[in-house]
C-alpha cells in the first residue's frame, strides 16, 4: 500500500517505523526539512518532502500533525488526493476534528493511539510504540464501511488494540484518563514547587525517587499538547476536573477530621478501583 504521514513528530514517526517494517511504501510530510531528512535516515518514511501534493497517490494518508494543523490538513489533501483515498488522523481530541474532516473528505476515519511518551518529535520516534496499546477509531454514522475496514486493517498490523466509539464518547472518556491526569500531574508539579522554605524545597528536589517520576510524568510532557486536549476537549475537561476537586475535598476532609478508617475505606476501594483500568491489573 502507498501510506503518507503527514506530521513527522514522535506518533507519525513511530507509525512510519511500524508501517514500513510491515512492507508498505511511507511517504512523510513535514513542515522542516530537517525533520524530513531525519524521518528518512532513521528509516521512518521511505521518501519525505515539505510539500502535501508528494501525497498525490497515496491509498491512505495519516495525519499525524498537532491538532490544531489536523482539520486543515485534510481540507488541503482533499484537492490533492485521489477520490477513493482513506485519511485518518490521530488527533488525542475527536468530535471537532472529526466533524470538520469529515464534511471535506467524506472518507475520513478519526483515530487516537493511546501511546505516548514524555518527549516529542522524530528523533524519539519509536518501533513498536502502540504494540499492546488501545487504538480507538471513532467513525461516524455516514463513514463508509469500506474506509473503516482499510483503517481498522492497518490498526492491528501494528498489534494495538482496536476500540470504536462516537467521538463524544471518546472525548468524555479520554479526559478522565488522559487529559485530567495531564493536569493534576501538572498541579503536582506546581504544588511541589510553591514550598516556601527552601531547605524544605531543596530536599524534596532531591528526595523524588519512582512515586514522583511515575505521578508527575504526564505533567511534565510536551506543554503544546497539554493547552491542545484542554481547548478541544474543554467542557469534557472541566467536568472532569470538578470530579477531581470534589474527590480532593473529600480526601481533604478525612484528614482534617482524622478519619482514619473513613480513609481506609477509600484508599481500599481505590486499591480494587485501579486493576479494573487497562494494563494496570
Ligand atoms: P510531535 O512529536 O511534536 O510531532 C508533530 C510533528 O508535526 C512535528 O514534529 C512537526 O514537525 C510536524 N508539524 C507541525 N505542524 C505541521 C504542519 N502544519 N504540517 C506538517 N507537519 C507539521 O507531536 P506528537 O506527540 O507526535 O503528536 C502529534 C499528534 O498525535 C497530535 O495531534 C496529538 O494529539 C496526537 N497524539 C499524541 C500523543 C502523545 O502522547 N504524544 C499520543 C496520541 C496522539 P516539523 O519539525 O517538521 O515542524
Amino acid at each position: 500500500m502507498n501510506i503518507g504521514i503527514v506530521g513527522l513528530g514522535l506518533i507519525g514517526g513511530s507509525l512510519g517505523l511500524d508501517l514500513r517494517s510491515s512492507g508498505h511504501h511511507v511517504v512523510g510530510v513535514s513542515r522542516q526539512g530537517k525533520t524530513c531528512d531525519t524521518a528518512v535516515a532513521l528509516g521512518a518514511v521511505d521518501q519525505a518532502s515539505c510539500d502535501l501534493t508528494a501525497l498525490a497517490s497515496a491509498d491512505v494518508v495519516f495525519v499525524c500533525t498537532p491538532i490544531a494543523a489536523i482539520a486543515p490538513t485534510v481540507a488541503t489533501l482533499s484537492a490533492i488526493l485521489s477520490q477513493d483515498a482513506v485519511i485518518t488522523d490521530v488527533g488525542s481530541v475527536k468530535s471537532e476534528i472529526v466533524a470538520a474532516a469529515t464534511q471535506c473528505w467524506p472518507n475520513f476515519v478519526g483515530g487516537h493511539p493511546m501511546a505516548g511518551k514524555s518527549e516529542a518529535g522524530i528523533d524519539v520516534a519509536e518501533i513498536q510504540l502502540f504494540k499492546g496499546r488501545p487504538y480507538v477509531l471513532t467513525p461516524l454514522a455516514q463513514t463508509p464501511l469500506t474506509a473503516i475496514a482499510v483503517v481498522r486493517d492497518l490498526v492491528q498490523s501494528l498489534h494495538a488494540n482496536l476500540y470504536e466509539c462516537s467521538p463524544e464518547i471518546h472525548d468524555r472518556a479520554v479526559a478522565w484518563i488522559s487529559h485530567l491526569p495531564v493536569m493534576v500531574s501538572a498541579s503536582l508539579i506546581q504544588a511541589c514547587m510553591t514550598e516556601s522554605d527552601p531547605v524544605v524545597r531543596t530536599q524534596s528536589l532531591q528526595f523524588a525517587s519512582s512515586g514522583f517520576r511515575d505521578t508527575s510524568r504526564v505533567g511534565g510532557g510536551n506543554p503544546e499538547l497539554g493547552v491542545m486536549m484542554a481547548q478541544y476537549n474543554r467542557s469534557a475537561l472541566l467536568h472532569a476536573l470538578k470530579g477531581y476537586r470534589n474527590q480532593l475535598d473529600q480526601v481533604t476532609a478525612l484528614v482534617e477530621q482524622e478519619n482514619w478508617p473513613g480513609l481506609e475505606h477509600l484508599l481500599s476501594q481505590t486499591h480494587t478501583a485501579r486493576t479494573q483500568f487497562n494494563g494496570l491489573s
